[in-house]
């Protein structure tokens, strides 16, 4: 394990104190600024970019040329929900004349937001009510979600956390995380901590290794995730500098979340290149939207592209029924025949597990189309991708 133990053993207290925080306003709404962001220095450039991020609906209409439902959407995201941000990568990379562009349905809102449908619900994972102290969510017995900021690049509108992405509140201090963090070092069985938020690569480079230094000092805690879509949307985070800082406290996986192969531009694989040479296994999550990715070609394609990229296609999510999001969704039997048509046709690495991550936080459950025809006592009938069935004999009872 390349860790430098010195480094991921330095208290985080003492980071604490070289980073007080102070107030600046980035984008709408003020949040905590850290020191590596003084005035008299310079601004890397990731976050001069995000400040240049689209957060108004008349920036929109001077970059898109809107439809009446997105100008909709979109005056109701300046006012209340999620709100609107785009970050110029993104931008470049989707359609501006086209409002049925893959990659702008996904961040540009739309009046159907303001739609709810049956099974809509506000926090469809249950994430309220498995808090287990502020900020940390615990849905399984040996893994956690700790929640450090609110903020992200972009605001992706299917958002799982669309109830509290973006409202405002910032960066977690570290005193605020505290909590978590004692709970954490007093249940061990939790071995496995998915740093999320929001999106912890939009905090400061300092801030984060100050997050992952007091996470390191809890030593039951294995691995380390960083759920994060800053790959996707602001790769120009992905830093010499901030793998540099982060690779002492491995072993670190990136969990990121590209939904489509045009998302994978030039920009996007310098910075997987660069996580990947710096050790960091990336799992990635596509969730499958209607009318954006619900389509066995450019799924594949997304995959063998990811996988080229040395990411592991990790799952295709079920979108889930997140209030305002029903005009994204597929349904449940037409994620099945899609993922169907995958089996059999991608090599296996390419291949992600289809899951329904189910209402009210009760768990994951991998689905998929019926391969088993029939059981008998030591026989089982397979149907095979080419609709073949075949028969499997068990060995016989030992004894
Ligand atoms: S980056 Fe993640 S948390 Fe942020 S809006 Fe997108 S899906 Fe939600």
């Amino acid at each position: 394990m390349a860790h430098d133990e010195s480094a991921a053993r330095r208290s985080s207290a003492e980071l604490t104190r070289a980073g007080e925080s102070q107030l600046v306003a980035i984008g709408k709404k003020p949040v905590l600024r850290e020191p590596d962001e003084a005035p008299k220095r310079a601004k890397p450039r990731w976050m001069r970019e995000l400040q240049r991020s689209i957060t108004s609906v008349d920036e929109l209409a001077k970059r898109l040329g809107l439809s009446a439902e997105e100008l909709e959407g979109a005056r109701r995201a300046e006012q209340a929900g999620l709100p609107l941000r785009i970050t110029p990568h993104s931008l470049s990379l989707l359609d501006r004349d086209d409002a049925s562009c893959p990659l702008r349905r996904q961040c540009v809102p739309h009046a159907d937001e303001a739609r709810e449908v049956p099974g809509d619900l506000v926090d469809p994972l249950g994430e309220e009510a498995h808090e287990a102290a502020p900020h940390l969510v615990q849905r399984y017995p040996d893994r956690a979600l700790l929640l450090v900021t609110d903020r992200c690049a972009l605001y992706c509108r299917f958002c799982t956390r669309s109830r509290m992405v973006g409202d405002g509140g910032g960066a977690v201090p570290l005193a605020r995380l505290e909590p978590a963090m004692r709970y954490l070092a007093a249940h061990p069985e939790v071995r496995d901590v998915i740093v999320s938020g929001g999106d912890p690569l939009t905090l400061s480079t300092d801030r984060l290794v100050r997050v992952l230094a007091r996470l390191r000092e809890i030593p039951s805690i294995e691995t380390i995730r960083l759920a994060t879509r800053v790959p996707v949307t602001l790769p120009s985070r992905i830093t010499a500098e901030l793998v540099r800082a982060l690779r002492p406290y491995h072993p670190i996986w990136v969990m990121t979340h590209f939904n489509h192969p045009r998302e994978l531009a030039a920009a996007n694989l310098r910075a997987l290149t660069r996580l990947v040479d710096a050790g960091f296994p990336i799992n990635n999550q596509t969730v499958m939207l209607r009318g954006i990715n619900d389509d066995a070609e450019v799924l594949a394609e997304l995959f063998r592209k990811l996988v080229r990229a040395r990411v592991r296609p990790y799952y295709i999510l079920q979108a889930d029924p997140v209030r305002g999001t029903g005009h994204l969704r597929t349904s449940l039997a037409h994620s099945i025949e899609v993922y169907g048509k995958l089996q059999g046709h991608l090599t296996g690495i390419a291949l992600p597990k289809l899951i329904v991550d189910t209402p009210g936080g009760m768990g994951k459950v991998p689905v998929g189309p019926e391969w088993i025809v029939e059981r008998a006592p030591g026989r089982t009938r397979l149907r095979t991708h080419r609709g073949v069935e075949v028969d499997y004999v068990d060995p016989p009872e030992p004894g």
